[in-house]
């Protein structure tokens, strides 16, 4: 089975049509949550997956923007951004991503956003932390987001590894093992300012990651029509 794999798409609409244009066909779309937040088209950008019959999870910006308490934690920016965020949603969009599930199974992987332990919240930046959502998975490997950043680590028996894909790479991870990050479609952090997704081919074990540009200025524009703090404007542009 072929599957797309996108996350923290952030209502982000113009990188995620480039993405969903530069794909190649796929059986299924995975999404490992943060689809709202920070960007200024969160409905649009639901409806995209909803026409695509996506199969998606509950990030921490989309728990926050349906009244979680979650937004207690954000910082000034994305505390502002998420306030629009849930002023503009419409019903129908509230009601889509209230119900998202915090962690799915599908063909031997578990979806999470942040980690399989704590899907909210958990950033896995470290091998410790992978082998600790290794522990917490009943399935094989994992999908998650979260870091906005891509990223493979591989337990091979035990034996841990990170690896952190650079563009066209590709990984076949064959009987081992893994945790993968297909970075950010919405708003990468990896000093990189095109879209990053990936394609996970469950028959062949091996995980592709890509980047597409799209067009960065008209985002902004956007942002700053609805007003959205400006540091959050300027990130797209350098990947940071
Ligand atoms: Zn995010």
């Amino acid at each position: 089975m072929r599957i797309l794999v996108l996350s923290d798409i952030h209502a982000n609409l113009e990188a995620l049509d480039a993405v969903l244009d530069a794909a190649p066909a796929v059986d299924a779309t995975w999404v490992a949550g943060d689809i709202v937040g920070y960007g200024p088209e969160p409905d649009e950008v639901v409806e995209r997956l909803r026409e695509r019959g996506v199969t998606a999870v509950r990030g921490n910006h989309d728990a926050a923007a349906v009244g979680g308490d979650e937004i207690d934690y954000f910082n000034e920016d994305a505390r502002r951004a998420m306030l629009w965020t849930r002023g503009v949603i419409s019903d129908r969009t509230r009601a889509w991503l209230t119900a998202l599930p915090e962690r799915v199974e599908r063909e031997g992987f578990t979806l999470a956003h942040g980690s399989p332990r704590d899907p909210i919240w958990e950033y896995v930046t470290t091998t410790p932390v992978a082998r600790a959502s290794f522990d917490a998975m009943t399935t094989s490997h994992g999908v998650i987001g979260h870091t906005h950043r891509p990223a493979a680590y591989l337990n091979d028996d035990g034996v841990m590894s990170l690896m952190t894909p650079a563009e066209g790479s590709q990984l076949t991870f064959g009987a081992r093992r893994v945790l993968l990050n297909a970075g950010s479609v919405g708003q990468p952090r990896d000093g990189i300012a095109t879209a990053s997704w990936m394609v996970l081919d469950t028959v062949l074990g091996t995980a592709d990651w890509r980047r597409t540009a799209y067009d960065i200025a008209s985002v902004q524009a956007a942002m700053r029509r609805v007003a959205l703090p400006s540091f959050l404007r300027d990130r797209l542009a350098y990947g940071g």
